[in-house]
């Protein structure tokens, strides 16, 4: 992982509009050269969040740091920060090399050196031969290059981008995934990203901060944030999980978890875990194994009833019933077309291995 210095420090920051509190009491580093995402559901407070980092919005309390100064009256042209917004806001009458200059030119740099700049920020997003082309003769994807290269070319130290590839297809947002990540391994600078899209922060970001109504809930690794949420919120808001209500108590060396919708088992011997914190245990669809035949090494295993299949291409989603009216969503992926697949109607056991199973506060 990164070893590099800390770049922006917020401390305790909050933010209240009226009795809103859009942002409340979070603290958090950034490191240089990072690239972090802030997600979570509309409305959560992640772009209030952004918009304080550049100074559009003023802290209703708690300070920020970039580079160890503190922002407090720093006015946004001021930071070493630039920002890319979700739609692509380019000036519609001017050629992309105007476009891209743009921010040189009222600082009253020479004209040379400009054009070095501009052409380099171009080359940068694979825009260069672009130049002389009207922002009407581009494509959306590479509309929003020319957002990028106009925030890059004024070299901040802190790229923010606030949703930045909401306003493309399902395709080209994959591939401008791809190409930010590079780009931003090519810069070097550190990117915050803004986003409601797990699967664009799980596949982008070094790290990701999960916020929910105001407050950050985890800030991890992706493969942390997916594998081992910290609470509910997060399980439930990453990806497809099944969670259930369910007491622990300890039982020996092992935790015992009674569910009133899967029933009672035995879980691992973790040590780490204080059983009358845990409310809900929690399963990834695709960590569940259903068989034809009881599986004979697992603790945990039901028998359950295939009550709708939904074909994915790569994967079926299957929902499976187990008691009176439980639905678990399993995942199997279609390896092979020879595979045996079930069908609505049929029985199945249904197993996991004991540390697949989370439990959560
Ligand atoms: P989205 O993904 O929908 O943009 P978000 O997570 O970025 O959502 P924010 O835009 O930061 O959320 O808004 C957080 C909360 O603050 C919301 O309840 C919003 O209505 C409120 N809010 C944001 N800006 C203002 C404002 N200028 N005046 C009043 N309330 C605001």
């Amino acid at each position: 992982m990164i070893q590099a210095k800390t770049v922006i420090e917020i401390r305790n920051i909050s933010k209240r509009f009226g009795n809103v509190i859009a942002v409340d009491s979070n603290s958090l580093t950034i490191k240089e050269g990072e690239f972090f995402a802030l997600l979570g559901p509309s409305g959560c407070g992640k772009t209030t969040l952004l918009r304080m980092l550049a100074g559009l919005e003023v802290p209703t309390d708690g300070k920020i740091l970039i580079d160890g100064e503190d922002m407090q009256g720093v006015a946004p042209n001021h930071r070493p920060i630039n920002m890319v917004f979700q739609s692509y806001a380019v000036f519609p009458h001017m050629t992309v090399f105007d476009n891209v200059g743009y921010g040189l030119k009222v600082t009253g740099i020479a004209a040379s050196t400009i054009r070095e700049e501009v052409m380099a920020a171009l080359e940068q997003v694979r825009l260069g031969g672009y130049q002389d082309r009207m922002p009407d003769q581009l494509s959306g994807g590479q509309k929003q290059r020319v957002a990028l290269a106009r925030a890059l070319v004024k070299k901040p130290k802190v790229l923010l981008l606030d949703e930045p590839l909401s306003a493309l297809d399902a395709k080209l947002r994959e591939a401008m995934q791809l190409e930010l990540v590079k780009l931003q391994n090519t810069v070097g600078i550190t990117f915050i990203i803004v986003t409601h899209d797990q699967d664009e922060a799980l596949s982008m970001a070094d790290r990701i901060a999960v916020i929910n109504s105001g407050k950050i809930e985890q800030i991890a690794e992706p493969r942390t944030i997916y594998e081992f949420p910290a609470n509910r919120f997060v399980a439930d808001f990453i990806g497809k999980m099944n969670v259930f209500d369910a007491k622990v108590a300890k039982e020996g060396d092992r935790l015992a978890i009674q569910s009133s919708e899967i029933g009672r088992f035995l879980v691992s011997d973790r040590k780490d875990i204080e059983p009358n914190r845990i409310n809900a245990v929690a399963i990834r669809p695709e960590k569940i194994r259903l068989t034809g035949t009881r599986p004979d090494d697992s603790l945990y295993c039901t028998e359950a009833k295939i009550v709708n299949i939904a074909y994915h291409g790569k994967e079926t989603a299957i929902f499976v019933e187990i008691g009176e009216n439980t639905e678990i969503s399993c995942t199997v992926q279609n390896s092979s077309r020879k595979q045996d697949m079930p069908k609505i109607g049929d029985f199945r056991w249904l197993s996991w291995e004991v540390d697949d199973m989370l439990l959560l506060e």
